[in-house]
């Protein structure tokens, strides 16, 4: 069945906008290869009108607008965009899956946490100006301090391309809860392919912008700008009336908008990638083990950031878990991921799918065992599929260890005592998920405290709740998303002082 897509211009101050250099980037569906639309290219021209736009929101009726109303009045606007967004699930949720290529009972999952995240917002939006003013116990008599807390100001959302709506939420719906004026700058695709081979994802979070209107938001306070990572990334990134920065996406890309930022002194907040391990003990339930294992590595085709794909079993139940988790591989339905019961969809775009396939090609060549896949599915003659693949015979020396693939790919390595599992699991420049699985309590918790991550899971990967805080050590980056963290960090504190 075709899905209309929408044809949107640039989201800003308000309405939709043509870019002002009319430019507009292809939409192509990775299961068909069919280019199925296209949408608008911002350049440094739109970004500065967006900024603008954005600014003059938080100012406007001398101070009575976006972010000095009561957290009440954000709250509502948020519930509505919730209400909105929930109305318009199913459309949104095939828009996804046909732009991304994620089965579609993910992207309706993707639709419920989007919902749930505007509405936990809300929630905290409300509490905001009962908490003001709180006191400061001071050594002395004759000062009186307490704390405001205020809204950064205009605010970069930069996201990537493998959770679009839901990526772009865990900024915008803090950020406007805190008070702040955004704008929104969805990702485009490695920019480094030709032009024909790029696939944009970004038709829902243009959607965010339909929504916006339909419930009134004030005008500038989010503005969305889909467009090319070097020109409207860039130009967003070192924009000078733009506060604060926060990015989710690639190591390589977040370095070039720590420059940009450290030029003018603005505060960043990254998400990056990650290799994340799962270290499995040889007293858990080998099934249970292995649907987690599974999870962890190959939801959302493997385009995880903190995806658990690196396995560290141990050397007693090695041979077994490896068979099981071949029989479990064998049983996951590849299909154009709009057909029930799918469970891997296709890569999202061609660079996507030959870069994984690289990976692939150059771990046999290290003199890795390719144990199950590695191929393209053979019953599938378009898109841009990759079985999911186990490797074996990996040495830490390897670029399969080492770097985040991005694809449905898991790579194995046993041990036998738990300082091994730990140094394995620790033996990477990134620390965004992980995961243990046991039996034994104790070790668990041991085990929690000593791997190098900003999430750990225990007797399971992935689980992600807008209420707790995500976020990465070492490459992964730092700040936090979601939770109260994520609110805070779109807000400054001041201190006032006062002579008694
Ligand atoms: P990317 O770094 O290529 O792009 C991310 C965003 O940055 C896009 O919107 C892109 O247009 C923009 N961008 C590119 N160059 C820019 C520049 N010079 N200045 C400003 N903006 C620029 O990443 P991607 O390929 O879209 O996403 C995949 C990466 O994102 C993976 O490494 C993945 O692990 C990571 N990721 C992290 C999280 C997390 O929460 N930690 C979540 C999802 C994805």
């Amino acid at each position: 069945m075709a899905i209309p897509i929408p044809s949107r211009q640039l989201f800003i101050n308000g309405d939709w906008a043509e870019p002002l250099l009319k430019k507009r980037i292809p939409i192509i569906n990775p299961t068909t290869e069919e280019i199925i639309g296209d949408i608008p290219a911002a350049t440094a021209e739109d970004v500065d009108v967006a900024v603008q736009a954005a600014r003059s929101a938080l100012t406007r009726n001398k101070g009575k607008d976006w972010a000095f109303a009561s957290g009440a009045v954000r709250a509502k606007y948020l519930r509505a965009i919730a209400a909105k967004i929930k109305e318009r699930k199913p459309v949104l949720a095939k828009l996804e899956t046909v732009d991304c290529g994620k089965p579609l009972s993910e992207s309706e999952a993707d639709m419920d946490d989007v919902v749930g995240c505007f509405e936990y917002y809300a929630d905290l939006a409300e509490g905001i100006d009962a908490k003001q003013k709180a006191p400061i116990s001071l050594p002395m008599k004759t000062f009186k301090s307490y704390v405001i807390k205020e809204p950064i100001g205009v605010v970069a959302l930069i996201v990537p391309w493998n959770y679009p709506l839901l990526m772009a939420t865990w900024k915008v719906a803090p950020a406007l809860a805190a008070g702040c004026a955004a704008i929104l700058k969805p990702s485009e695709l490695a920019s480094v392919y030709a032009l024909h081979l790029l696939a944009s994802v970004f038709i829902t979070c243009l959607e965010l912008g339909e929504v916006c209107r339909e419930v009134d938001l004030p005008a500038g306070v989010l503005n969305i700008l889909p467009g090319l990572g070097p020109e409207a990334g860039a130009s967003l990134a070192s924009h000078p009336l733009v506060d604060k920065i926060s990015f989710t996406g690639s190591t390589v890309t977040a370095v070039k908008i720590m420059t940009a930022a450290a030029q003018r002194v603005k505060p960043v907040t990254l998400e990056l990638g990650g290799k994340g391990p799962i270290v499995v003990f040889e007293d858990v339930d080998i099934d249970k083990a292995v649907e987690w294992t599974i999870f962890g590595c190959f939801y959302t085709n493997g385009q995880i950031c903190s995806a658990t794909s690196r396995l560290i079993v141990h050397e007693s139940i090695a041979a077994e878990f490896l068979d099981r988790l071949v029989k479990w591989s064998e049983n996951i339905k590849i299909s154009d991921p709009l057909e029930e019961g799918c469970k891997l969809g296709p890569i999202v775009s061609r660079g996507q799918y030959e870069k994984v396939m690289n990976f692939i090609s150059n771990a046999k060549s290290e003199g890795a065992t390719i144990l199950y896949g590695g191929n393209r599915p053979k019953h599938l003659k378009k898109g841009f599929f990759v079985e999911p693949t186990i490797i074996t015979d990996v040495t830490t020396s390897m670029q399969i260890w080492r770097e985040e693939v991005f694809g449905p790919v898991l790579c194995v390595k046993t041990f036998t005592t738990e300082e091994e599992a730990i140094e394995l699991a620790n033996d990477t420049h990134y620390g965004l998920g992980g995961a243990v699985v046991s039996k034994d309590r104790e070790r668990c918790d041991r085990v929690s405290k000593l791997l190098q991550n900003g999430a750990v899971w225990v007797n399971c990967s992935q689980p992600c709740f807008c209420q707790a805080p995500f976020g990465g050590t070492k490459w992964s980056g730092f700040g936090r998303e979601l939770g109260e963290w994520g609110l805070e960090s779109y807000m400054s504190v001041k201190q006032v002082t006062e002579y008694v």
